[in-house]
């Protein structure tokens, strides 16, 4: 397949771009920044240097300013929604042009859309209240308009991604590089997480899937609270104190996403892509940090 990617550069990315050149595909990655052209990847840096009858059979659209990037300040924000918003709606105006669309659409999404609690949540959940759902809900609308050109859509509502060098592993992980353990608030918030290499195995299964559009939670099926994530930590890792942050300081510290991101949380369970074939290869916390840590 020839693949159009974006966020193609980002942590996902640099597991999934990867993968796809091993199993064959072809890929154009749309990058703000300067890249060297390597073999079956080519870099892009606007999308209009696609021409009309470029051939692509997929597009891959991964692209957005972290939401950990920065505290949320009100420009931030608006950087976090124009940064996913503009490039969706770019991205599906520049499939629009092309004289044969793409089939598929696999569109990156979160499971802030669910908002926050402790009950499990599904895809059949709807969206939540907040900041990152109603980020999330504009997004996956964005992304929907592919429809209307007869393009698959899939929304890919990705957990917090874990693995070594990068992401949120590596905040999670810092204080136990000390010998210190911790998880914030009452620990009793659910982490819905997902192994690196299971977003990357999800996102060929949904390629290769035809039949299957929508939304899809990418959550490996046990999630823990911040507390059970701490001990499954410790089991791997030689710790000489546990000392919880209060909520209260890491609102000081990082205002409204401390709130959004790390207080409260959610249990997300991934109903479709398991009913649909799926199979994690981490669908413990202890598999998956074992081989994270290892
Ligand atoms: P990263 O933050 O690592 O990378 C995203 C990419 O987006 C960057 O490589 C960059 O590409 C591009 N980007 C960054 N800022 C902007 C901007 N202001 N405007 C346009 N493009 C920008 O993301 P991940 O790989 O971790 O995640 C991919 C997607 O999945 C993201 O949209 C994220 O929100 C979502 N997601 C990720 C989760 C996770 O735990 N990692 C959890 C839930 C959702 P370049 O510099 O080449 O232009």
């Amino acid at each position: 397949m020839h693949i159009l990617l974006t966020g193609g550069t980002g942590f996902i990315g640099d597991a999934l771009v990867p993968s796809l050149l091993t199993q064959g595909h072809e890929l154009t990655i749309l990058s703000r920044s300067r890249h060297t052209d390597t073999e079956g990847c080519r870099y892009i840096r606007n999308l209009d240097e696609l021409a009309d009858d470029a051939h692509i059979d997929a597009a891959i659209n991964l692209a957005g300013a972290s939401l950990a990037g920065a505290r949320w300040t009100a420009s931030y924000k608006r950087e976090i929604v124009d940064s996913r918003l503009e490039t969706t709606r770019q991205l599906v105006a520049c499939m629009q042009r092309l004289q044969v669309p793409p089939g598929v659409l696999l569109n990156a999404s979160a499971i802030g859309y669910y908002g926050h609690g402790d009950q499990p949540v599904t895809e059949a959940d709807d969206a939540g209240e907040g900041f990152s759902a109603d980020l999330c809900r504009r997004w996956e609308e964005a992304a929907s308009h592919a429809e209307t050109l007869g393009t698959r859509v899939c929304l890919c509502r990705f957990g917090v991604v874990l693995d070594a060098g990068g992401g949120a592993f590596e905040e999670l992980f810092r204080p136990f590089r000390f010998g210190l353990a911790n998880w914030i608030g009452n620990g009793r918030q659910w982490l819905s997480w997902v192994h690196r290499s299971d977003v990357v195995a999800a996102l060929a299964f949904l390629l290769e899937h035809d039949e299957l559009s929508g939304p899809f939670n990418v959550t490996a099926p046990e999630p823990v609270t911040g507390r059970g994530m701490c001990d499954a930590i410790k089991q791997q890792r030689k710790t000489l104190i546990t000392a919880p942050v209060p909520a209260t300081v890491m609102r000081i510290m990082l205002g409204e996403m401390a709130d959004e991101l790390l207080i409260n949380g959610q249990k997300v369970l991934p109903q479709r892509l398991t009913n649909s074939g799926f199979t994690f290869s981490y669908a413990h916390i202890d598999d998956a940090l074992h081989a994270i840590l290892a």
